[in-house]
């Protein structure tokens, strides 16, 4: 079953949307070249705390991080620590807040100074195919309309999308279902029906798809050591255009 919220419980995921964008600037705001990745993790968690959230996915399954941040060719997951940010390099920034028990999701790949423009490539195609998948979050539609095109604008860049990580439905969970694949035929699975909430979380890798689990038990790798993007956004399906509640995140992008 997937849920259906009302308009109480939609004002709930927007205020908890609104402390996981506070997040996100905040780490955008200090993330540059010398910074250490347990830096970024210890602003986001402050600036959750400060606004009465709480950090989704510390302590999720044992996770140990308010953010995952994944360098280069790390997929998801990727474990904060003493590591320092290089010039070239790519950083994605995951981020879950749960307020007043509603759950918000969300990430964005950041280049670290300047970037090559075939990187800058794949981070653009990334962020292009997840709106591509979100503007598919219409009511009538079915759920596999959103993988398709998320699927058809990475490929049709000469990118691969990861197969074995999937978005999901979010609400009072931080995962919900559905599972929502980053690649499909269109016209399967559930129909959509408004006040659906989903977070769409394309991962898309340089080389090929596939990708390996590293000991840590949390980082994921292109198994290729391909550079990987992945921008996440929390979406409530209406009947007309789709309401991204995490879209200011966006506001910072570079
Ligand atoms: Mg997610």
């Amino acid at each position: 079953m997937i849920a259906i919220r009302t308009q109480e419980e939609i004002g709930k995921l927007r205020a908890s949307a609104a402390i996981l964008t506070a997040a996100f600037e905040a780490v955008r705001a200090i993330l540059d070249v010398g910074v250490s990745t347990a830096m970024l993790d210890k602003v986001a968690e402050k600036t959750i705390l400060e606004q009465g959230g709480i950090p989704a996915f510390k302590g999720y399954n044992g996770f140990p991080a308010t953010i995952c941040a994944s360098v280069n060719q790390q997929v998801v997951h990727g474990i904060p620590g003493d590591r320092e940010l290089r010039a070239g390099e790519i950083i994605s920034i995951d981020i879950g807040v749960k307020y007043q028990g509603y759950y918000s999701d969300a990430a964005m790949t950041y280049p670290v100074g300047a970037i090559s423009p075939d990187v800058r490539d794949l981070l653009d195609t990334t962020a292009a195919a997840l709106h591509k998948g979100i503007q598919k979050c219409r009511a009538g539609n079915r759920l596999s309309d959103i993988s398709h095109a998320v699927q058809t604008k990475a490929e049709k860049n000469g990118y691969s999308v990861v197969r074995d990580l999937v978005g999901h439905g979010i609400g009072t969970a931080l995962h919900e279902p559905p599972q929502i694949p980053n690649y499909g035929a269109p016209g399967q699975g559930p129909t959509l029906r408004e006040g659906m909430v989903f977070a769409i979380e394309p991962m898309v890798n340089m080389g090929g798809h596939e990708i390996v689990f590293l000991e840590d038990g949390w980082t994921v790798e292109s198994e290729d050591g391909s550079l990987s993007a992945h921008f996440e956004h929390t979406v409530v399906v209406t009947g007309g255009k789709p309401e991204i509640l995490t879209i200011a995140i966006e506001n910072h992008r570079d």
